[in-house]
């Protein structure tokens, strides 16, 4: 790990991995070890590696799987869903499946055809209604927290589309956590400051078997476009990615952010149909797709 100038062996590495997770924990109060959490798992490296992380740590984290119903010539949905419960069921975990066709008649592809959201690609209504879901299950199931395993990757690279157009509103909500709102749970990054491939060897020295395929839908993102400009800068400046996320953190915190202005003039309030929370007039936009959906006759 050339930005901590530090080299483990894989017994050290299976050590320092959980404990710089939990030092992450209390470093940005995340959760108690008297907390419920509800982990989303996706059936890759960095939830399966969380979910796992966690329970080593002693923590109370039980699992949620989407199903979203995506194929994409791999069986993706089917796969990636094969090898969560997998991992359930070796270490004797807790794991809600729900599947978004089953609950609202449609598959995500679908769902994003009948709306013509997105452009052609699903990615709009996907993580409209992985937020949603996510948040409406650790609700109704009373977890205390919501805990995803975007890795610093991710959030770099986020962070960077952000910051090239000055999304205010977006860069004041990017952070290890997101705090509970009127209906909205806690949402928490325990993996934020752990390389991609860090997270990699994790799973491979821990034997972790997760889904090598990206979603087929992932490819030409945005995001990934932004991952390829990050990782060009790390191999010249070992650390850049870190220091870019850590100095924005700080940066955030000493409301140094012009960003701090942006997020008064948010006004939210429940959504009539769901109660979670929206900025929109009337229904939220997902029950909005979804009253868009129910309106067309099943074929
Ligand atoms: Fe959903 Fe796949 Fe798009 Fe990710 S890449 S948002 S999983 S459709």
């Amino acid at each position: 790990m050339r930005q901590h100038k530090l080299a483990l062996c894989k017994e050290h590495y299976l050590e320092w991995v959980p404990e710089q997770t939990d030092r992450f924990i209390k470093k940005y109060n995340m959760f108690t070890r008297d907390e419920k959490i509800l982990v989303a798992v996706s059936g890759g490296k960095d939830s399966l590696g969380l979910w796992d992380i966690l329970v080593r740590l002693g923590y109370q984290a039980d699992g949620l799987y989407l199903g979203l119903g995506i194929d994409g010539g791999i069986d993706y949905s089917h796969e990636s869903q094969r090898l969560t419960e997998k991992f359930a069921n070796e270490h004797n975990l807790k794991l809600h499946i729900v599947d978004i066709e089953k609950e609202y008649r449609q598959s995500i592809p679908v769902l994003s055809q009948m709306t013509h959201r997105g452009h052609g690609k699903p990615c709009a209504v996907c993580g409209l209604t992985k937020r949603h879901e996510m948040n409406r299950i650790a609700r109704d199931l009373g977890y205390d927290v919501l805990a995803t395993g975007h890795n610093l990757d991710d959030e770099a690279a986020v962070l960077f589309g952000n910051t090239l157009s000055w999304s205010g509103e977006y860069l004041l909500r990017q952070g290890p956590v997101l705090p509970a709102g009127d209906g909205l749970a806690r949402k928490v990054k325990p993996l934020c400051r752990f390389y991609e491939r860090e997270m990699t060897a994790y799973c491979l020295v821990r034997g972790i078997e997760y889904i090598y395929e990206e979603c087929p839908f992932a490819e030409g993102s945005q995001s990934i476009y932004y991952k390829e400009l990050l990782n060009q800068l790390e191999t010249t400046r070992p650390g850049a990615k870190l220091t870019f996320y850590l100095r924005f953190l700080e940066a955030r915190k000493s409301g140094e952010l012009f960003v701090e202005k942006d997020m008064e003039q948010a006004h939210l309030h429940p959504c009539p149909n769901c109660g979670q929370p929206t900025s929109a007039p009337d229904l939220c936009s997902f029950c909005r797709m979804i009253e868009k959906v129910n309106s067309v006759p099943a074929s």
